[in-house]
């Protein structure tokens, strides 16, 4: 590696660089989506900040990694940076393609992108497969050439990064890959049974056959649940978080780091989402209720999210407050979302 290591001068303008750049990042999310904004204009964003992925950058701050996981995290951030880069040629594409695709089933013409939702929301069996076999022809066709190209791509940039195989990257970055993978075996070992019992119960109750007929597109329609839109109406869902998050001893209202925008707007994303644009100052929580447990679920979600990075410490580093593994803000953001399919024991 033809690299000298990062002095700390330099570690902390790349930590401070890294932070604005993910902050850009996250606050053109949130005006896009939240429909406050046209375009999402990320090509300005990625310019401004090109320093950071290059892959001089990556190395120089490989050879640093020692014992610190802070300047291992930022190595990570470093090298998905450069194969971020080297792709995102294939992942415009591919939005463009999700965007512009449409499929016809039925002699009806469908927008690629509202096919699952489609699917999910027909009760039809045979019109649900014709949709679910037209999706994954498309897929087939005209994105999968793309995702293969974009893994090609991101396999030879591997050896520049310092390691012979992704995997071993990524047991670099900190992963006990093998040991993820015994826990995997012997969680679902231990949770076969009981999950073909629940979802066989489950897909009688919800569709009148069991897992034994049951296809993907099945599934799908099982999940949507449309019997238990009554208990889950769109109205209540910010009243239900705000009560919740109360009998916790969080006052959502009195949090001034929270922002919640629950604002109508035609090209606002009907998916909730947060935006952590600073860490743990300006957390936006959007949403447009619609309701159905789905949506509650994915509310809940964002919602952990959303505290998670409120209340994380401001004396903490860049890479602690936004980089490191995900499965802590994920932990939070699931306990959540738990929260709306738990049952209270009556007594
Ligand atoms: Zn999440």
């Amino acid at each position: 590696m033809p690299s000298d290591p990062p002095t700390t001068p330099e570690l902390d303008a790349y930590r401070a660089g890294a932070d604005r750049f993910i902050a850009e990042l996250d606050e053109e999310y949130y005006l896009h989506f939240a429909g406050l904004k046209d375009r999402l204009d990320l090509e300005a964003i990625y310019e401004r900040h090109a320093d950071l992925t290059e892959l001089e950058r990556a190395q120089s701050l490989g050879a640093a990694v020692n014992g610190d996981r802070g300047t291992r995290e930022l190595w990570h951030f470093a090298c998905e940076g450069y194969m971020g880069k080297l792709t995102r040629s294939h992942a415009e594409k591919l939005a463009a393609l999700e965007a512009e695709l449409e499929v016809t089933v039925d002699g009806e013409t469908i927008p690629f992108r509202m096919v699952r939702p489609t699917i999910a929301n027909e009760p039809d069996r045979g019109r649900r497969q014709r949709l679910d076999g037209v999706l994954w022809e498309m897929t087939e066709e005209h994105l999968n050439p793309l995702y293969r190209e974009a893994l090609d791509v991101t396999r030879r940039a591997v050896p520049e990064l310092g390691a012979s195989t992704y995997r071993e990257l990524y047991e670099r970055f900190g992963f006990d890959l093998q040991g993820l993978a015994a826990q995997c075996r012997a969680f679902l070992d231990s949770t076969e049974e009981l999950y073909e019992r629940s979802m066989d119960r489950a897909l009688r109750e919800g569709l009148g056959f069991g897992l034994d007929e049951a296809e993907r597109y099945d599934v799908q329609r099982m999940i949507r649940s449309p019997q238990w839109d009554v208990g889950f109406p769109g109205e209540k869902m910010v009243p239900a978080l705000r009560a919740t998050l109360s009998d916790l001893g969080i006052d959502l209202d009195s949090q001034e780091n929270v922002h919640l925008d629950i604002d109508q707007r035609p090209q606002k994303t009907p998916r909730a989402f947060c935006a952590p644009i600073e860490v743990p100052d300006k957390v936006m929580l959007v949403i447009q209720p619609i309701g159905g447990a789905d949506d509650w679920r994915a509310f809940f979600h964002e919602a952990g999210h959303t505290e998670h990075y409120a209340n994380t410490s401001r004396d903490l580093r860049m890479e602690e407050k936004r980089l490191g593994d995900s499965a802590v803000t994920e932990g939070w953001a699931m306990l959540l979302q738990h929260w709306t399919d738990g049952t209270r024991p009556r007594g």
